[in-house]
């Protein structure tokens, strides 16, 4: 299992609270949350960041908007609204390097973000 912290999440080796899976996708709670609903989006599969995404992802990327849209919902924000993004390179802010989504919601998000 390579040394990274999302696939030892997906292999079940470090415990998560799963809201979502399908065969390629993996939905999770953050474990640090920025609002009161924080869930994170990732592939089982080990991708670095956005920047390795080619056409081959297409039903992966698919998958992850589709699952966002439906916890959304589940989650009770859908009609308000929410904020979907992923962070890349340290100027992105991106501490772990396996690609995630986070989906957060439940109170106002500020723009511009910080
Ligand atoms: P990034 O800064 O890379 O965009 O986001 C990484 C996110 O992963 C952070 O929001 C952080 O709280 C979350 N995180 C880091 N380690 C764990 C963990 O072991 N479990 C869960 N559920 N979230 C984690
Ligand atoms: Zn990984």
């Amino acid at each position: 299992m390579p040394d990274c912290v999302f696939c030892k999440i997906v292999a079940g080796a470090i415990p998560s609270q799963r809201v979502y899976e399908d065969d390629q996708v993996l939905a999770i709670r953050d474990i640090n949350p920025q609002a009161p609903v924080h869930v994170l989006l990732l592939p089982k599969r080990h991708i670095a960041s956005v920047l390795e995404i080619t056409e081959r992802h297409d039903v992966l990327l698919r998958r992850i908007v589709l699952a966002a849209g439906a916890i959304a919902q589940q989650e009770g924000i859908a009609e308000r609204g929410f904020r979907l993004l992923t962070n890349t390179g340290p100027d992105g802010g991106q501490a772990v390097a396996h690609l995630h989504f986070h989906l957060l919601g439940g109170r106002k998000m500020e723009w511009p973000p910080g």
